[in-house]
């Protein structure tokens, strides 16, 4: 753990190169691959210290209430999510099968290890500081999705001049390949058949014994866009489509995400879409207790701090909200830090005339606040504020962090032409939008406050416990989308004095008179550069702010023994298949 500082800081130095680098995409430090010809692996020095970042913690969920068929429906949904990992583990990069393979061979004392933080980070590079563990090799941007040695200069030009191959290269669907001198497209249902046709074989068979309408929709819809593989990319992405819009309507006791969602993987372009899996466990109670909320989208989305051309006033507002215990999770968001609550689907066709669904991973997040946010927050608050943390305000941060997701700019015109924010921002669209949806769930929620839809004696717990809160997320390093976005948020409140530093060194506490005014001010912002598209603006935001700043640098200085994150097991899920 006390490494964290020191590799922030080497992160720092990296993320600061690949902001100004247009020029250092240079394919030949790529090709090689990690230890590939050398015959031994170089396995890092400090590799069981970084494990040890990651805090062991069973992630429990109660299954004994489910009938037989329930849980014959969980085994099946089970095996399918298996197969996500294997495909994530070529999404990351498709030297990974190979590493793995050497690596449970090795016989480095060190490779224990290796094998266990390689199985963790989906690849040879920490999750946290992108270093590799293993080998010498920089992270490539492309991740598995494009030739390890294309640049951004190459595919914008090579679209310049195959205007007709845009789709297919820019698809949330397809990876891209190099055929001689050519980008050619294929189809993740062609790239990654050898899993997604097992997989699909037990969302059917789930599908079918299933007493649950809903869920056997679902199941069947996603289970034929994991087996058409010889269908056109128009097809593919409306079966994805109509999977989403299935997947919206679902309402079972037993549930299942699972398919290709987030495009954080892709550090190129923000394109490519990363499979995933997330079973879970609803609790119908206390996600009924949530709908008071989503009467409330349309008076928040009128209520956004921006001109009204830049709002976005016609969204589907369906936006069901569910509470649930995590039984299982696989593929993407198994990868490093892990996920407490998401917001999908990411189509904005579904997102216009459906909304999104935010599920929250109680279970997960209870987990997150006993071993990390508390003892964060001993360390980072001002004595006199930390009492006021809380974990009902955690909860309601998070909420309103997956409801911001659904509101502001989506679908943009820039020069008349209609876009999305996600084209038009490309890399840097994952950090500008987690930090849009941090700012914009603090802005909401004083919002709904001081109109008494929320007890107004929440406010000071929640911004307390949202300054501790950018402690954690930042650990994940400034080069992860959520941890720059986090900086961003946390070194902007500085300057405009929303929040001071304690007497304490590194120590902060929340300035009650200008923290509202400065998270207005910060969602402004983001919300503008994002209705205009403006990638220079947004790029510009980031080098400010979206960095290791002294400040933050010294209370991060204070989390060296607390762990980074979980790393979970799953007692419900395991042994059963
Ligand atoms: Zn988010």
């Amino acid at each position: 753990m006390r490494q964290v500082v020191q590799r922030m800081l080497q992160m720092m130095m990296l993320a600061a190169l690949v902001l100004s680098s247009a020029a250092c995409d240079s394919p030949s430090s790529h090709t090689q691959g990690v230890g590939h010809g050398v015959g031994e692996l170089v396995i890092a020095a400090d590799v069981a210290e970084r494990l040890a970042q990651f805090v062991p913690t069973p992630i429990e969920a109660d299954t004994s209430g489910l009938s037989a068929t329930q849980q014959e429906v969980l085994d099946h949904l089970l095996r399918a999510s298996e197969y996500m990992n294997a495909i994530f583990l070529r999404q990351a990069w498709t030297g990974n099968p190979g590493l793995l393979e050497k690596l449970e061979h090795s016989q480095d004392p060190r490779a224990r290890a290796a094998l266990d933080y390689f199985r963790m980070s989906y690849g040879p590079w920490d999750r946290l500081d992108e270093t590799p563990f293993i080998g010498d090799e920089e992270r490539p941007e492309t991740a598995g999705y494009y030739p390890e040695d294309l640049s951004r200069e190459e595919m914008e030009a090579w679209l310049e001049q195959h205007p007709e191959d845009k789709e297919a290269l820019q698809s949330l669907y397809t990876v891209v390949r190099r055929h001689g001198k050519d980008l050619v497209a294929t189809s993740y249902a062609v790239e990654y058949r050898k899993w997604l046709k097992p997989a699909a074989k037990e969302l059917q068979q789930a599908a079918d014994i299933t007493e649950n309408d809903s869920l056997a929709e679902y199941l069947r819809r996603i289970a034929l866009a994991f087996l058409r593989d010889d269908v056109d990319l128009e097809t593919l992405s409306y079966l994805y489509y109509e999977a989403d819009l299935a997947w919206m309507d679902l309402d079972s006791r037993v549930e299942i995400t699972i398919g290709p969602y987030e495009v954080y993987e892709d550090r190129l372009f923000g394109y490519k879409a990363a499979f995933v899996s997330f079973v879970t466990l609803v609790d119908p109670e206390e996600s009924a207790k949530l709908v008071r909320y989503k009467a409330e989208l349309p008076a928040m989305e009128r209520n956004l701090p921006i001109p009204d051309e830049y709002k976005n006033l016609n969204r589907g507002t369906e936006s069901p909200m569910r509470v649930v215990d995590e039984i299982y999770t696989a593929g993407d968001t198994r990868a490093g830090v892990q996920t407490i609550a998401f917001n999908l689907p990411n189509d904005e066709r579904v997102r216009e005339t459906k909304g999104s669904k935010k599920v929250m991973l109680r279970n997960v997040m209870n987990a997150k606040f006993e071993q990390i946010l508390q003892p964060i927050a001993g360390e980072i608050l001002v004595p006199d504020q930390l009492a006021l943390l809380s974990q009902e305000q955690f909860f309601n941060e998070v909420l309103f962090h997956e409801l911001a997701h659904g509101l502001g700019p989506g679908k943009i015109q820039v020069d008349g032409r209609d876009t999305e924010v996600r084209l038009e921002l490309k890399e840097l669209y994952s950090s500008m939008e987690e930090a849009k949806a941090d700012v914009m769930g603090v802005y909401n929620l004083i919002y709904l406050m001081d109109r008494g839809v929320v007890p107004v004696e929440g406010k000071r717990p929640l911004f307390v416990t949202y300054l501790a809160g950018m402690f954690r997320s930042t650990r994940f390093g400034v080069a992860e989308a959520h941890g720059r976005g986090t900086a961003l948020q946390f070194n902007y409140l500085l300057e405009k004095g929303a929040i001071r530093e304690g007497s304490t060194e590194g120590t902060f506490a929340v300035n009650w008179d200008t923290f509202a005014d400065g998270i207005r001010d910060l969602l402004r912002e983001l919300c503008v550069l994002q209705a205009r598209g403006d990638y220079r603006g947004a790029s510009e935001l980031l080098q400010r702010y979206g960095v290791l700043s002294p400040a933050l640098e010294r209370g991060i200085a204070r989390l060296e023994e607390i762990p980074v994150d979980l790393l979970p097991s799953y007692p419900a899920a395991e042994g059963r298949s």
